[in-house]
């Protein structure tokens, strides 16, 4: 089915108000599987509101038109329609109830004719009723097109479209989706090799995102039930778990979780938690936003008891216990340096495992190394190992976040490799 949203309002051409209606309706639509192709704002001028009705009635087969239903001249929306449709206005019983009760317990407000128009419906609709306002909304079909009115105001579109609306137009089918979360794989190499599956697409369909340092891919089907769309959905993520990269893994190495607001350090929390393990860190260029990341977690206290911020050299001699003269001879930026750092992290705590991080954050290089560069060193039961990263074109702020990635994304396969 092919919708077209309208909003009704000249204070949305002019800047006025934000046409967060449309924004709302096309989400809606999306999860009960109704594609939006076009979203339209017009203002409260009939000749006009017209002209845009009649060009959605020959692309779509679904018209929601929004605001416009309110007591006032410039309140037109549905004696436009009317007009289009050549049909006439009927008022709708139980709507014109709610102006009474409304209008009996507040004699402050005066009843006037123009209030009688909100109970007013097109002739043949199936009425939406106003619980939070007084202007009933409709819909109606005629010549295939199903034409539906709402009211502008969020308070009382959204319940119409939640309570009334949404059960007359789902049918026996809805949108159902999976969020795969990738990590050290770009969204471009991803869409690369992906290409065939996106380009045959029909069925499930999917649609990649890229966010800083991540890329998430969207599986949506539509079915009767979870465990329809369940069926369809694992289906393709097999066979996107199988694709290789062009570093010659499986796309399972990169898929670390689910979920729109599934991230890395979720992941590690909780693999910490089932396996009864605990982590320190020892950051320079990240000053603690990875500590503090962990402590984002409710009930982190029992895998984190905590951990070092060492900027300079001498803190990281000194709070680590390191030896000074071997970390100047290797240098702040360096795989001996990072190792020594999550080593001490691990001992001086006693934790499970240790993960330290030293690098370049820019804007200028250090020692020689280019902007970006980070070494990780994890330490665990079976010793240390180190890892470099170059994390490139990207700002101070961004080398720090996605740093703190590469190493929840060590700390993951340790875990999940042990
Ligand atoms: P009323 O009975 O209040 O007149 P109405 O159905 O006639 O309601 P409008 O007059 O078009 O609706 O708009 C009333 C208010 O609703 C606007 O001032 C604005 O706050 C809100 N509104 C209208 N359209 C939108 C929209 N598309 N997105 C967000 N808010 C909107």
């Amino acid at each position: 089915m092919k919708a077209e949203l309208i909003a009704v309002g000249t204070e949305i051409l002019t800047g006025q108000i934000v046409n967060t209606n449309s924004q709302y309706l096309s989400e809606k639509m999306a999860e009960l599987g109704i594609d939006v192709y076009f979203q339209t704002a017009v203002g409260d001028n009939e000749e006009r509101l017209i002209a845009v009705i009649d060009i959605a009635s020959k692309r779509s087969d679904l018209v929601i038109l929004c605001g416009g239903l309110g007591p006032t001249e410039d309140d037109l929306t549905k004696q436009t329609l009317a007009k289009f449709l050549g049909r006439d206005l009927v008022f709708d019983a139980q709507a014109s109830q709610r102006l009474d009760e409304f209008f009996a317990t507040r004699s402050q407000y005066s009843r006037t004719p123009n209030n009688e128009r909100q109970a007013q419906l097109i002739e043949g609709s199936t009425p939406l009723q106003n619980t939070t306002g007084l202007a009933v909304g409709g819909l109606i079909e005629q010549d295939g097109v199903t034409y539906v009115v709402l009211p502008g105001p969020p308070s009382e579109l959204k319940p119409m479209v939640q309570d009334q609306l949404t059960p007359l137009l789902s049918g026996n089918q809805r949108l159902y989706s999976r969020v795969l979360r990738f990590f050290g794989i770009g969204e471009s190499q991803l869409v690369t090799v992906l290409a065939d599956l996106i380009d045959q697409q029909t069925d499930p369909t999917l649609a990649p995102y890229a966010k800083t340092g991540e890329v998430t891919l969207r599986l949506s089907t539509k079915a009767a039930n979870q465990a329809e769309a369940d069926e369809k959905l694992e289906d393709l993520e097999r066979v996107i778990a199988e694709i290789v990269s062009l570093e010659g893994l499986p796309l399972s190495h990169y898929l670390y979780g689910y979920g729109e607001d599934g991230s890395l350090a979720q992941v590690v929390i909780d693999l910490l938690k089932q396996t009864g393990q605990t982590i320190t860190a020892a950051e320079s260029l990240t000053a603690g936003l990875l500590q503090a990341r962990i402590a984002d977690f409710a009930g982190s206290s029992a895998i984190f008891k905590g951990g070092f911020v060492t900027y300079s050299l001498e803190e990281k001699a000194k709070m680590l216990g390191l030896p000074m003269a071997e970390l100047e001879e290797h240098g702040v930026v360096s795989d001996f340096t990072a190792a020594a750092m999550a080593q001490g992290a691990r001992e001086k705590t006693g934790a499970d495992l240790a993960i330290s991080l030293t690098g370049v954050a820019g804007p200028d290089e250090l020692e020689g190394q280019p902007v970006g560069t980070v070494y990780f060193g994890l330490a665990t039961v079976h010793g240390v190992q180190t890892t470099k990263v170059v994390i490139g074109g990207r700002s101070r702020a961004d080398i720090r976040y996605i740093a703190t990635l590469h190493a929840f994304n060590l700390v993951r396969q340790a875990l999940l490799n042990a």
